[in-house]
């Protein structure tokens, strides 16, 4: 058993620098079917590039006994140039340091890049049509002339992932539950691995607003498939991003165990050859994203939670006070922050101090709340 990793090398945008994406690949090149991975998007979310690193000697062994039905990309350190933002001994791999953007929004908006041109190769046949639209998302991938590091990144992910039948964004939360964030079409079977997740809650959302990395190719089929009505175009992939608990879960005993969690959700796929699996227990039902309130607080202070996480709440409970950091009543008042839905509490803060607009829990409801429907529902 042999894992070859592949280097591919950004060269970088300061004199002298380059960085290099390492990727691994498994499985019979023919394999009609593919699986994509990839962990640290967010270059400061370690859990699941600990659990990729437990993934893939369980996918070579597949490979060595002839198990692999699929083939499989892995990107265990999607963000490398993310792992070099350290300032003042606090890494901070959430947001480009040049430009300020998030690395998992604005994901190119593929409709608009290629909607027109495989417009007329569209036909009758469900199977030629993505095989069509896959083609021109590579010819278009072709056509792109990086301008920086940042870009020949996204682009040498999106030309992994482009054409896969799964794509895995592994992510985590500041503290909280393993949660799965997901197209409405993908509910059923990201439920499914929601149970190998250990009861993982599944949001949905088709558009959270974002362009997240996990929702650009489903979005790119649904708008071809509402565009061209006449034509049968499935939505691809089955995408999700994978909330694997908090920025501190990061253990070999639970990375361990959530790589063989992603074994068994291949194994009942079709994806991977095995002996018949235990199924987990069944994950809670899944759920409208827009139903989940982010709780914010309009006043900076600190924050004493009065909840913890899976904690069941009501409309009005109480969930922590902010204790007041300045004015008259500065380290006196205590400020109730009330829960504005009923629901489970899945994430909390790590460091205490938030500032006005800090979101400071999530509250998984069942009920789309008025001024999330049809808005922008991620955190930042
Ligand atoms: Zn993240």
């Amino acid at each position: 058993m042999t894992l070859s990793p592949i280097s591919l090398a950004i060269s970088g945008d300061a004199p002298g620098s380059w960085t290099e994406l390492t990727l691994f690949r498994f499985g019979p090149p023919d394999a009609r079917r593919k699986v994509y991975l990839q962990a640290g998007m967010h270059a400061d979310e370690q859990p699941g590039m600990l659990i990729l690193h437990h993934l893939l000697p369980l996918l070579a062994q597949a490979e060595a006994e002839g198990r692999l039905s699929a083939r499989f990309s892995v990107v265990p350190m999607a963000n490398p140039l993310g792992m070099a933002h350290v300032l003042h001994r606090t890494h901070m791999g959430r947001y480009d340091l040049g430009t300020g953007v998030n690395h998992n929004r604005r994901w190119p908006d593929l409709f608009a890049m290629i909607g027109e041109t495989v417009a007329p190769l569209l036909g009758a046949d469900p199977k030629a049509n993505i095989a069509a639209i896959r083609n021109a998302i590579a010819e278009w991938l072709d056509t792109q002339s990086p301008a920086s590091a940042g870009q020949q990144m996204r682009l040498a992910l999106l030309r992994e992932a482009h054409d896969a039948d799964y794509v895995l964004d592994l992510h985590c939360d500041d503290e909280a539950l393993p949660h799965i964030f997901t197209a409405p079409e993908c509910a059923a079977p990201m439920h499914k691995l929601a149970g190998w997740m250990g009861g993982a809650y599944t949001l949905t959302a088709a558009d959270s607003g974002g362009f997240s990395f996990d929702e650009m190719l489903p979005q790119l089929f649904r708008l071809l498939a509402k565009a061209h009505p006449d034509k049968p175009i499935p939505i691809q992939p089955v995408a999700a991003t994978l909330e694997y608990r908090g920025r501190a879960d990061t253990f070999d005993a639970l990375a361990q165990k959530d790589a063989e969690g992603l074994i068994g959700f291949f194994v009942g796929e079709g994806l991977i050859a095995a002996d018949p699996v235990t199924l987990p227990e069944p994950a809670p039902a899944p759920l409208p994203l827009d139903a989940t309130e982010i709780v914010r607080v309009d006043a900076p202070g600190l924050v004493a939670y009065r909840v913890g996480l899976g904690d069941r709440v009501k409309k009005g409970d109480i969930i922590a006070d902010l204790v007041a950091l300045s004015g008259p009543e500065a380290f006196i008042a205590r400020t109730p922050i009330r829960a504005g839905t009923d629901g489970i509490i899945i994430s909390r803060l790590t460091q205490k101090y938030a500032r006005r607009g800090t979101s400071i829990a999530k509250i998984v409801g069942e009920t789309p709340l008025p001024g999330r429907v049809g808005g922008y529902l991620l955190e930042d």
